[in-house]
């Protein structure tokens, strides 16, 4: 299911409207809520959502299959870095996201609490 160029030029701009309007939500979101265990569960719903629906924009646009395995491929281990290394404290609600590779913080960068590996 290939759209024609003409069609991804006309929802091309719903797309990034979309999008836009997604990441502002996100950031509000976890800027200003401060439910550690909530962020949690959105933050991985909101990882999955996101790469399935790039992963779909990317499909009915008509690319090859191979790089859409490969564009997935990168996806999946992002979304599980991301959803493995990041923290939300249950304390104070702050985001902690990892500082270095493939390592969680260990306590939470703003209250000091210990960050418990869910
Ligand atoms: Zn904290």
């Amino acid at each position: 299911m290939a759209l024609s160029p003409e069609q991804l030029g006309t929802i091309f701009p719903y797309f990034i409207a979309f999008w836009v309007a997604v990441a502002l939500a996100a950031l509000a979101f976890f800027h200003f809520n401060k439910n550690g265990p909530l962020k949690r569960k959105l933050f991985l719903i909101l990882t999955i959502v996101a790469d399935i629906a790039l992963l779909g924009f990317i499909w009915v646009s008509g690319a090859p299959l191979p790089f859409l395995a490969v564009v997935a491929a990168f996806m999946v281990f992002g979304a599980w870095q991301a959803v493995r290394f990041t923290r939300f404290c249950g304390k104070c609600g702050a985001n902690n996201f990892p500082q270095r590779p493939f390592q969680s913080r260990t306590e939470c960068k703003k209250c000091g609490d210990h960050l418990a590996v869910d």
